[in-house]
This record gives structure tokens, sequence and C-alpha cells, in this order.
């Protein structure tokens, strides 16, 4: 590639991986208007306005997050806007947020951005964002259409807190199909729960239909069969769903749920239900202060600027304050689910599950690509699979063509990681320098939405980029 041109910045002798284009060795990446615009072995200094030493370090195409938490439709004591800074401090430079508001979200990102580029969907809570219990056909279609304008990508459905019948489940994804806007689940419904139950149903609820259905590790954490059996189950069930679903786990023990009772004192949501039955502990406000106090579970609260988690009576009393409506935590993900669903293929080596996720953002859990360097690390994935489950695949899951890769032209997205560590030390997003040394630097973000949403994101002065689903692979051969 041609060297004599005039750089913004050069990334200097880092270790450059880039499946796409069988890239992997020291070279020096140029980077010009925002764009790959060159990788050679050298790039003259003086070709250079900036020049930033990665001699030792990893540069990849930059950490594609198909699922995370940046704004909430729900009463909470975290403000999810602090998972912008969080996700760039861990190396992050795109984010699919699933389930909140695309209002909230970019709201969030005008106060408290830190230059990720973000999609959002909108989470289907009954009677707050959606009006009807079990939506009819043609209430989903107008909620679908809303989102759309308002700058989100499509919708998620909340099977583990506002189930819906199977019935009105698969209508979600028929509407959201015929508008070809995203269509997420984290399964369970009325008959089923969020764990094996809710999995079983999902391949008769997507009929001939395309869906993202989220965090499969969630439902292989023993609730039903031993984790090992609900894992081989799960990677069949993707198998025969293979061109209809797009699938993410992520690799964090801590899951996030909600800690709500209702007036008899019995714990309301079915995740937070699971994960006090997993130790034994009963399923009503006792057991979760038991669990509490105990240091099984944690809360989740704000403390200079970051959301982390603590236990013990802090936990209680936050979660009390709340009026039991608080966001907490356990660590009910087993590694075993975690390390089979992160690296199993079919036999053309394609991955079964499509990438690695962090369900994280606000929720303190943003260990993709560390978790993902100890994979590397163990043997488990090549550097080259790192990249394509963290970044590559995500691009073509959700249509971003110029991510993904270090195609001269393409985004200058980028994570650089210390090999030592495994801990992303640096990441650009368009060329600009997002987070250094683990410090977000970044402001704002790019808001990414569909036609629809073009005059929404045109309103708010922020940098913004129309993306087609056409080209997402969850509408790949779609007519
Ligand atoms: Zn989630």
């Amino acid at each position: 590639m041609a060297t004599s041109q005039h750089f913004d910045t050069v990334l200097q002798n880092g270790r450059v991986i880039d499946p796409t284009n069988n890239i992997d060795g020291n070279f020096d990446v140029g980077i010009r208007h925002g764009k790959i615009a060159s990788i050679a072995e050298s790039i003259a200094p003086e070709m250079a306005d900036d020049i930033i030493d990665v001699s030792g370090q990893i540069v990849m195409p930059g950490h594609i997050d198909t699922h995370a938490h940046l704004s909430s439709p729900f009463n909470s004591n975290v403000d999810r806007a602090y998972g912008h800074a969080m996700l760039v401090e861990s190396g992050t430079t795109t984010a699919l947020d699933l389930a909140g508001d695309p209002t909230a979200m970019v709201t969030g990102m005008i106060q408290r951005g830190a230059g990720l580029n973000v999609a959002s969907l909108m989470g289907l809570v009954p009677h707050q964002t959606v009006s009807e219990d079990d939506p009819r056909p043609a209430v989903l279609r107008d909620a679908i259409a809303d989102v759309k304008k308002r700058g989100g990508f499509g919708v998620k459905m909340l099977g583990g807190y506002h189930p819906f019948t199977p019935e009105a489940s698969s209508d979600v994804i028929t509407a959201a199909n015929e508008q070809l806007a995203w269509v997420a689940f984290h399964v369970g419904t009325k008959d089923s729960g969020s764990d094996m139950t809710g999995l079983r149903e999902v391949p008769g609820i997507t009929g001939k239909g395309r869906l993202h259905v989220a965090h499969i590790n969630s439902y292989t954490r023993g609730m039903i069969d031993q984790p090992h059996e609900e894992v081989q189950e799960a990677l069949g069930m993707i198998e025969k769903m293979r061109s209809q679903w797009i699938t993410e786990a992520y690799l964090a023990q801590a899951n996030g749920t909600n800690g709500l009772c209702d007036e008899n004192g019995d714990v309301v949501y079915n995740v937070a239900q699971n994960c006090l039955k997993a130790r034994g502990y009963p399923t009503t406000d006792e057991g979760v202060k038991a669990s509490l106090m105990d240091g099984y579970g944690s809360a989740l609260v704000e403390r200079g600027g970051r959301v982390i988690a603590v236990t013990g009576k802090e936990a209680v009393d936050i979660w009390e304050a709340a009026s039991t409506d608080a966001s907490l935590s356990y660590p009910v993900n087993p590694p075993t689910s975690a390390f089979s669903l992160a690296t199993a293929k079919y036999d053309d080596g394609t991955f079964r599950v499509d990438a690695i996720s962090t369900d994280g953002g606000s929720l303190p859990r943003n260990v993709a690509i560390e978790r993902t360097m100890a994979l590397v690390q163990f043997g488990a994935l090549s550097m080259d699979e790192a990249v394509i489950k963290l970044s590559y695949t995500p691009s073509r899951m959700l249509g971003l063509l110029n991510k993904g890769h270090f195609t001269e032209g393409a985004d200058a997205d980028v994570t650089v990681i210390n090999a030592g560590t495994g801990k992303a030390s640096m990441s650009l997003v368009a060329g600009e320098l997002i987070m250094l040394n683990g410090r977000a630097i970044g402001k704002g973000g790019t808001w990414l939405v569909l036609e629809e949403g073009k005059d929404a994101a045109a309103a708010t002065g922020l940098p913004y980029e129309v993306v087609n689903l056409e080209n997402s692979r969850l509408y790949e051969n779609w007519n």
C-alpha cells in the first residue's frame, strides 16, 4: 500500500491482527480522515502528524459489543449512562444497547458519552413502553415504527422479566421482521422461564422469522439439567436455527438482575428467583436479604462516576432504599458453560455462538476482552479467532460493513491490547483516541440509526451513521 502520503495518526510497530486481510505481524497502521489508510511494515515518521508507539501491543479492529446496557426505562439504583465510559475503559468501540430506550440512550450519550458508536433497542415493557400486556400485532407494528423514527434499531423482549405469551412473543418477531427492524429476545414466556424451558420454546416462536437470541449462557446455568447437558442442547438448537438466529454469550460469572418483591414479600422476577434457588435461598424478601448479607449477592451503586457492586449490609441498605426495586448481581454463570459457548464450532470451523459480548456497560462486568484474551492464553482460541468473535463477526451481525477489519478505507476503530495483562490499553474511534491506559477520554459518541431515524439523529447535533439492516447477518438472504 502507498506510504508516500500524509497521515493524521500512525500506530507504530504493534502486532496488527486482521483475519479478514490475513494480517498478523508487526506493522504500522496509518490513519487518515478517520479511516484506515495504510498497513505497512514501516511508515516514515515525517509522514505523520501524530505517532503513537504501540510496540509489543496487540492492535485489532475495535471491539463491537452486541449486548450492552447504556439506557433503561426501568426504575433503577444505577444511572445507565455511566455505561458509556465503563465500556470505553474496557476497550469497546461500538455497542448495541440491548433494551432501554433510544431517547434515553442519546440523552445519556450527550451528558456522559465517551466516544462510543451506539445502536439502541427499546425493551418491551407492558404499560411502560408498549400499551398492552400481550400486545396485538397492530400495536406492535406501531411501537416498532415509532422506535425506528426515534433512532432505535428495533426492540427486545424481556422474557426473564416481562414475559409475553408464546403467541405474542411470536407476533413481536413477525412485526419486527416485516419492518426489517432488530428483534432480540431474552427468552422466557408466560409458559416457561428464563432457562432451558424458555429456550426450548424459541424455535417454535421464531417460526420462519429472524431473531437475536440474547446471552445464550443465561439459559445454561444448570437450572433444569446439568450445565454441560444444557450447553449441548443449546448448541444443538443453535445449529438447527443457524440460518435464522444470531447469538452471543458473555464470559462474566456475575449476572445482572433486579430484587423487586411484591406486597407479600415474594420475589417478582424469574431471573432473580433463579439466582436465589441456585443456592437454596427462599424466593422471598428474606431470601434476598440473606443472600446479600452472606456476600452471595451484590447490589449495584454509583461511586465516582462509575457503577460498582457491593455486598453485605451496604447492599441491603441500597436494596431497601430502592423499596426492593434495585439492580442486583449474582455469580450464577458457570465458567464451564462460558468456556464451551465461547469456543464451540461447526465442522467447517465457524463458531456456533456468533459473538462474545459483555451484557455489561453500566453493569460492572465489562470483561469480554480480558476473558477472551485469557482463552487465547489458555490455547482455547487463536488470536485470529479472538478478533473474529470480538470484532469481525459482530460487525457482520449488525451490518457495519466498514468495521471489524482494517481494509484500506475501513473505519479507523481500533482496540489496542496489552499482551501481558490481556486488557485493552488504548482505543480509537474514527481515528480519535477515546481511551488511554484504562481512562475514558472520549466525549459524546456516534449514534447508529436506521434510515427512519435520520431526522431524530440530526436533531441532536451528534455525529450519526445510517445503517441498513439488509446488510446485517440477522437479515442475510431475507426477502
Ligand atoms: Zn442484558
